[in-house]
């Protein structure tokens, strides 16, 4: 049996026929971007997320790039990142022309340690990027309280946790403003490009709303020195279908990781630890182990592909050389042990037992 890290055409198989009509919808529409099924997307999904306002760009780097600019922040202004993000998080502050400060994670959860962004406040940091890695929320409570206290903006980069929850609560309202990134492989993952900022600050929304388009809302008249990154109607069209199936598929997902956690109970390998509060969506499921690279060869060996989820860590990037960074010694070392298994709503039990006993016979 060989089992593939993802296939995205069994992803969408059971909704095709939906996504066929969906599209279908759009070509005969001949409106194509900015028209009803964005209008009607950018509302359920900002339902889904229980806030006000949705608004469609591009793709998810642009939504946090164009929160950051409606914000306000650029040039001279410091906002805080983690250490072992994907590179997005760090290239949106780059391009906002604010300066990237790296937060070292907590090791188990790979998410941002609150103190540790504490710390690395000055008086020029004007925002706090978290990151829901992997599909797990990070320590909200304790980052807001943060942000509260030292009066930052609190950016989620919600790109891998579509539907996660904190505390109860749908990541994309657990702080001032969300990016969401909607690349076919994420949790909510359209056919081509795509992402959206979901936020209720009624100010914030108004000016994303023009960024995006031009500086312009009423047509021809252009306000700001903005960009274009608009959600396209086909790919709103589809993601109306794919919203619907997305609780579904998170707990498909669930069921998934914690087939792996049993089935892989005892083996000498670090398991994905979910924190208190935390109700994580299993965008990726990423065991840790010094022997990474011997384990990631066996199982490609046996037909099983996986993947690291990042291999350089961004300050170890040749876009990001000649910056003097601190130490960064826990992104450093994750990216030498971490493996993301095959993780996807379709995964079967003769499928996740072929992987387990696999990773069972390499370390036996
Ligand atoms: C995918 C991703 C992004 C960027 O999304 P794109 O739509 O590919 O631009 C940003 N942050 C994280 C954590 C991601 O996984």
């Amino acid at each position: 049996m060989s089992i593939e890290f993802l296939n995205l055409r069994r992803v969408n198989e059971p909704l095709l026929d939906e996504i066929q009509q969906a599209v279908a919808r759009v070509v005969n529409s001949g409106w194509y971007v900015l028209g009803a099924e964005t209008a009607a997307f950018e509302e359920e999904f900002a339902r889904y997320c229980g806030v006000r306002h949705c608004i469609g760009v591009g793709n998810g780097l642009d939504a946090l790039h164009l929160a950051l600019r409606a914000r306000g922040i650029g040039p001279g202004d410091e906002v805080i990142v983690p250490s072992n993000t994907f590179i997005a998080t760090w290239l949106a502050v780059s391009q906002a022309g604010a300066r990237v400060v790296p937060v070292e994670p907590n090791e188990r959860t790979c998410n941002l340690v609150p103190d540790r962004v504490e710390a690395a406040i000055t008086p020029r940091t004007r925002a706090i990027i978290p990151v829901h890695l992997y599909g797990q929320p990070a320590e909200m409570e304790s980052i807001n309280a943060i942000a509260r206290r030292h009066g930052l903006f609190v950016l989620e980069d919600a790109a891998q946790a579509h539907g996660a929850r904190y505390n109860g609560s749908r990541t994309g309202s657990l702080g001032d403003a969300a990016a969401f990134s909607f690349y076919p492989g994420k949790n909510l993952g359209g056919m081509g490009d795509g992402g959206a900022i979901v936020t209720n600050d009624d100010d914030l929304a108004t000016t994303i709303r023009k960024l995006r388009n031009y500086g312009s809302t009423v047509k021809y008249r252009h306000e700001l020195v903005a960009v274009n990154s608009r959600l396209d109607e086909i790919q709103a069209a589809i993601l109306r279908v794919k919203l619907r199936a997305l609780d579904s598929e998170n707990a498909r997902r669930s069921g998934v990781a914690a087939a792996y956690a049993k089935a892989l109970a005892g083996i000498p390998l670090q398991l994905p630890v979910v924190a208190p509060g935390a109700e994580p969506v299993w965008h990726l499921y990423v065991v840790r182990t010094q022997q990474r690279d011997a384990l990631q060869a066996h199982l490609r060996k046996n037909g099983i592909e996986t993947l690291v989820h990042y291999p350089i860590a961004c300050h170890k990037q040749q876009a990001y050389a000649g910056t003097d960074w601190p130490a960064l010694p826990i992104a450093e070392k994750l990216q030498g042990e971490i493996l993301s298994l095959p993780m996807a709503p379709y995964l079967t039990s003769e499928e996740i037992q072929t992987v387990a006993a696999s990773i069972s016979k390499h370390f036996s």
